[in-house]
């Protein structure tokens, strides 16, 4: 679409792009990094756009610029992690309030509901997603949220962002998604009905491993200014530093994620066809349930994938037979990093509802990183046959 003659940027450019014209003074490519806390004013009742840097900084606000134009949202916020991302997201509730959330949620937002959220007054409603009937019939008169990951952590179901957000407008209720493992290279919930999406920045945004971050994207500019007030009066903001990286890490993020995307599908069907491997979950798979709806909500099945080991006794000689991939909590960045979701990021979730949801102790998550295909294969196999070799031989009835 052109707009005054002009076709606009798409956003690979945009992105690498990032903090270009940032510096209105000297013309830096590279956007500077404001370390100032404070900003003196040019006289009285009058400052330069700055006055403190918990309000605002020209570092992070070149980060905000950006990351909501990817997001194609009106505003962003940044926040110092993703943590601080979903609980700012948060404070637009009051107490009574009830949010209704996707069933398999990251295990540390699951915590902050729960164990924080909870005893202050909100009430969240889990469901599986998948179904835009199932997300009607659990709607109350309470509920003023949906919360949405898609595909979700780690056993990568799929909601249907676009019905999901007509239900919630039909409902009057705000639709919220943490679209973490797709970022907005892969995926921009805003266009598809999304009122806020937030982004652990820590993880593909970043996409170094080198830093914590967070940001909520609104796509309406009073939810954005609503926003913009909490970042403001809790001040869980980022460093102007950790900002510069953030603004950096975007500049490679299209070409990271494509890259690391080609391989995950590579892995993804080389681990399907393995004998000690019982199931793959990743939403580029033929055998996927819900592919052809995740393809039609985003550009790529994305690099992130779990699978199961055919003997759950066998993970930890498995885990600890990897020599590339780095037995690490996170995703989204440069290196390949595989977790156990039951013992490590979603230890929090108790081990029945685990168990509800279809998370098994046999369950581990895959984030591709960008090395070398052929030396992930490897690795994987030299660390599965030494698995299948190693699990405790099963006693027979009488020994
Ligand atoms: N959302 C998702 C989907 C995540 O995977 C994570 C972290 O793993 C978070 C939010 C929290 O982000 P952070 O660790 O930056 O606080």
């Amino acid at each position: 679409m052109k707009q005054g003659g002009v076709k606009p940027r798409s956003a690979r450019t945009l992105a690498v792009q990032a903090g270009v014209g940032a510096d209105r003074a000297y013309g830096a490519v590279s956007a500077p990094i404001y370390l100032s806390a404070m900003y003196h004013y040019e006289k009285f009742g009058k400052h330069r756009g700055y006055d403190y840097s918990r309000a605002a900084n020209p570092t992070r606000a070149a980060l905000e610029d950006v990351i909501a134009k990817l997001e194609q949202g009106s505003r962003a916020v940044a926040f110092a992690s993703g943590m601080a991302a979903v609980s700012a997201a948060l404070g637009l509730f009051a107490p009574g309030d009830r949010i209704l959330c996707s069933d398999d949620l990251y295990g540390g937002t699951y915590r902050l509901f729960e164990q924080v959220l909870r005893p202050l007054g909100l009430v969240f409603d889990y469901i599986d997603m998948g179904d835009c009937s199932r997300i009607e019939a659990a709607i109350r008169p309470e509920t003023k949220a949906l919360f949405i990951e898609t595909p979700t952590n780690p056993l990568m179901k799929i909601a249907d962002l676009r019905g999901a957000a007509a239900v919630a407008k039909r409902h009057g209720l705000l639709t919220l998604v943490d679209n973490t493992f797709m970022s907005p290279a892969l995926q921009r919930p805003i266009p598809l009905g999304a009122d806020l999406v937030i982004q652990s920045t820590t993880k593909f945004l970043g996409g170094h491993n080198d830093l914590i971050g967070g940001a909520v994207i609104a796509a309406d500019p009073d939810l954005g200014e609503r926003l913009l007030f909490i970042q403001k009066a809790v001040g869980a903001v980022p460093g102007a530093f950790d900002c510069w990286l953030l603004l950096r890490g975007i500049k490679t993020l299209h070409l990271r994620v494509a890259r690391a995307q080609e391989t995950a599908g590579l892995l993804a069907g080389f681990l399907a066809a393995h004998p000690f491997v019982t199931r793959v979950f990743y939403p580029g798979l033929e055998g996927h349930p819900r592919r052809a709806l995740h393809m039609a909500q985003a550009d790529g099945a994305g690099s992130v994938l779990s699978f199961e080991l055919r003997d759950a006794a066998a993970v930890p000689v498995f885990l600890g037979a990897l020599r590339t991939i780095l037995l690490a909590e996170s995703l989204g960045g440069v290196e390949s990093l595989i977790t156990h979701p039951a013992s490590m990021t979603h230890a929090d979730i108790p081990p029945e509802e685990q168990a509800a949801v279809g998370l098994t102790p046999a369950l581990v998550r895959l984030s591709v990183g960008i090395e070398d295909a052929d030396d992930l294969r490897d690795d994987l196999e030299q660390a599965l046959r030494r698995a299948s070799r190693g699990r405790p031989k099963r006693r027979s009835a009488n020994g």
